[in-house]
């Protein structure tokens, strides 16, 4: 079999933990990020430190690998687009335009009929209280289009509020959305390979804290007609955008039994850490295949399991998890538990 090396762009957990994947599957990873000592290189072959804007080290990067991929969604589009030019980059640039942009994002999930809350592009003060007019709402949630992450870049705004203040406070082009009253959140993960092959995990149960995921239960106790609704989404949309690689769909599901969806992460995702102690692939062998060229593997679960992320100074307080019994515990080798950081998660699994 020939040597395959892999390029990720990033150099955080996830990509750390693509990289262990990979060196499972014979697999050899280099890293490029702008970050000395990153999680990712810590357990990579080599990393090139630069910027993404760096179009030499981009070159440098790509010369030495045979398919190169992300690890975050963030990346500038120019840089995964000047990369093709070099090596194949998968998932394909086009998926990460689409998941970086709010708007562009909804506006393609509607358009191949999966549905989402109502929404409404801001440009004046006058078209948020607008939306409450039209949506005979008391409140909204506006976020930015574009670089949200983790609630940050995102507001309520209320009946009577100074719309103009929001302009203050968010910068860029804006996004109202209506509040949607969920009976709880989950998630689905579809890998798909050059073959067509798909493999899914999910729907996971996600809760979060400070708009930050905190645990992740599988199997959800979702009713199976969602279950069967949500697997139906997700690999509807793996197979509209003609996915090779690993995506996640982030969705609400309502009080009455609606699933609407709410994020695309064109990468492995923190709900699907779990599969790594409870499936015999996980999402991240299922990433370093399917953007390989690899066939996926089957996405069954020996175990069930709950997994809860280790954030700041949770890190401190390992020793509850260290004996504990059927607990896997993954620390991501950074050393600076600053609040609201993931620093690493803990899985326990229940065989079935
Ligand atoms: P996001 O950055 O879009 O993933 O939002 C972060 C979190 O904010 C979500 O996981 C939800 O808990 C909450 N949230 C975002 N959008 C909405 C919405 N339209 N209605 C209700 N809650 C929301």
């Amino acid at each position: 079999m020939k040597k395959i090396t892999l390029g990720i762009l990033g150099g955080g957990q996830l990509g750390r933990m693509s990289a262990m994947a990979a060196a499972e599957l014979g697999i050899e990873v280099h890293i490029f990020c702008p970050e000395e000592n990153a999680p990712a290189s810590q357990v990579s072959a080599k990393t090139i430190t630069a910027s993404y804007e760096d179009k030499a080290a981009l070159a440098d990067f790509a010369a030495d690998v045979d398919i190169i991929s992300y690890e975050f969604e963030n990346i500038p589009l120019e840089t995964a687009s000047y990369l093709e030019a070099f090596k194949p980059v998968y998932p394909k640039p086009s998926l990460l335009e689409v998941s970086q942009d709010r708007i562009a994002e909804k506006t393609f999930l509607n358009s191949i009929g999966i549905e989402t809350t109502r929404w409404e592009a801001i440009k004046t003060p006058e078209d948020i209280t607008n939306c409450l007019v039209n949506w005979a709402a008391p409140s909204c949630i506006i976020k930015t289009a574009r670089f949200g992450y983790d609630g940050k870049g995102q507001l309520k705004f209320r009946s009577g509020d100074n719309a103009r203040n929001v302009f203050e406070t968010l910068n860029g082009t804006l996004i109202a959305e209506e509040i949607v009253d969920f009976e709880c959140e989950i998630s689905m993960i579809a890998a798909r390979d050059r073959f067509g092959g798909i493999s899914t995990y999910g729907p996971m149960l996600n809760e979060h804290r400070n708009h930050i995921l905190h645990k992740t239960t599988y199997p959800s106790p979702l009713p199976a007609d969602l279950c069967t609704k949500a697997i139906h989404i997700v690999k509807n949309l793996a197979e509209r955008i003609d996915l090779v690689g690993v995506l996640t769909l982030e969705m609400f599901v309502t009080k009455d039994g609606h699933l609407l969806a709410n994020e695309i992460a064109p990468r492995t995702h923190n709900s699907g850490h779990w599969t790594i102690d409870a499936c015999a692939a996980s999402q991240f062998e299922q990433h370093v295949r399917t953007v390989c060229g690899l066939p996926v593997a089957s996405a069954g679960n020996h175990s069930a399991a709950v997994m809860i992320n280790l954030i700041g100074d949770d890190i401190l307080a390992l020793e509850q998890y260290i004996k504990a019994e059927n607990t896997c515990l993954h620390l991501y080798g950074k050393t600076d538990p600053r609040p609201g950081r993931k620093m690493g998660h803990v899985t326990t699994i229940k065989p079935l």
